[in-house]
């Protein structure tokens, strides 16, 4: 009998959950347990080494193909225009959902910060000011693109396919040849990545119950407050907001479309990485939500390092979190600066696992909270990244199906055909 590979995803998920908690009930010092996280370690790893492996390629074919076959599309200048504006759109909600979360539930207050001298004793934050922020952000758009593509700069080599593929459009006719060449490296890419998912369910399996065998209990219930609204506020983006948002324009269902997401979805949570998860979500993309080639490779490959709702909201919210804890009050004026910054660090952070930690610090420092908090906050991080990956992937394949109904001519506009 053969099962689909949703079904085979789906059984690796239950049997993870299943492994991880009788692992954690073996305890850290059972020989089984460490046998089996390093099984876990290094088939999961393997996993997400594919997964990069095929990466930097497919970013790069995809949006120079993408955009130089925009040149046929009617509407390409609203495409650009669109996806940005999607962009900033549901990343400020996102943000005001994070900072009215925290506000209403008081995320902080009553804890005593003494409680987390533990994890406060040996860290020592690297500062991130919004200057050096900027800077670096700048600093990294341009860069030589083989430098880029070797370090896996992935920002710097979407830049510079946007520059390959607004050129093929300026040449037009003059490089065919480039053109197809490139075209075709992507269809053997997307091979690829179909056998790289068929070995999705036992690294999902490996990297799942790593994750759930080695959580610190006792620190997630002194956290549960915190944990749980950061969650739930995430999944209400996630499931009532960006649904609600992609059926009042799309008129797409929340049933159909996650269901063709899903495969994306629940690589974003395993692996807590957009740009590792990018291979699987340009294909849900293309071959379940049926979002046109061109529109996919620019829309979800941009938002993968630009667009991440989840992050965002998180690092609203936790910027609050820590204020309550340390006794700060923050006034509107720092709430406003929180919500600049917060957004800005979501656009700044790689999608790679804890991304938004690091950049979390130049949002506490614009307020003059103090980076090392962060320290409290990191032992939770593996477990709160995974939700918020999720929502980030999640709400770049949204955004590709929004810009292909925004951008299509009235008599063509898109319709999903129901399978
Ligand atoms: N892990 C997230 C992502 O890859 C980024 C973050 O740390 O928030 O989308």
């Amino acid at each position: 009998m053969k099962f689909s590979l949703n079904t085979q995803i789906f059984s690796a998920v239950i049997a993870s959950l299943i492994c991880g908690m009788i692992l954690q009930q073996l305890g850290v010092d059972a020989a089984l347990y460490k046998q089996a996280i390093f099984g876990c370690d290094i088939v999961g790893n393997t996993f997400i080494d594919l997964l990069k492996m095929i990466l930097i390629p497919l970013v790069f074919t995809s949006i120079t193909v993408g955009v130089a076959h925009l040149r046929n599309h009617r509407n390409r200048h609203q495409v650009w225009k669109v996806t940005l504006l999607f962009f900033l759109l549901t990343s400020s909600l996102a943000v005001l959902l994070g900072l009215g979360a925290s506000n209403f539930f008081q995320l902080g207050k009553g804890l005593d910060i003494h409680l987390f001298d533990a994890e406060l004793q040996h860290f020592s934050a690297k500062s991130l000011t919004m200057p050096d922020f900027i800077r670096h952000f700048f600093h990294g758009l341009f860069i030589n693109p083989l430098a880029a593509m070797v370090h896996g700069d992935i920002l710097a080599v979407v830049i510079f396919a946007l520059f390959l593929g607004i050129a093929l459009v300026v040449s037009a006719e003059k490089s065919p040849t480039l053109l197809n060449l490139i075209e075709e490296l992507l269809t053997i890419i997307m091979l690829i990545v179909n056998w790289i998912m068929k070995v999705a369910p036992l690294g999902i399996f490996a990297l799942l119950t790593k994750l759930v065998a080695t959580q610190n209990i006792a620190l997630l219930s002194t956290l549960a407050k915190f944990i749980v609204v950061v969650i739930g506020t995430t999944l209400f983006h996630g499931l009532v907001v960006l649904p609600l948002i992609l059926y009042a324009i799309t008129r797409i269902t929340p049933a159909f479309f996650f269901k063709g997401a899903r495969e994306s979805l629940i690589t974003a949570f395993a692996t807590s990485s957009s740009s590792a998860t990018l291979p699987v979500t340009l294909r849900c993309a293309e071959k379940h939500l049926n979002v046109d080639k061109n529109i996919a490779g620019f829309v979800v490959s941009l938002g993968a390092t630009v667009n991440m709702d989840g992050t965002a909201l998180y690092e609203a919210a936790a910027a609050l979190f820590i204020a309550n804890l340390t006794g700060v009050e923050l006034s509107l004026l720092q709430q406003t600066i929180v919500f600049l910054t917060a957004m800005l660090a979501a656009i700044g952070a790689p999608g790679i696992p804890s991304a938004g930690m690091v950049t979390m610090v130049m949002v506490l420092q614009s307020v003059g909270l103090p980076a090392e908090a962060i320290a409290i906050l990191l032992p939770i991080d593996r477990l709160l990244d995974t939700v918020r990956t999720v929502v980030n992937v999640e709400g770049d394949m949204i955004g590709s199906l929004v810009v292909q109904t925004l951008t299509q001519p009235v008599a063509t506009a898109y319709a999903p055909k129901i399978k």
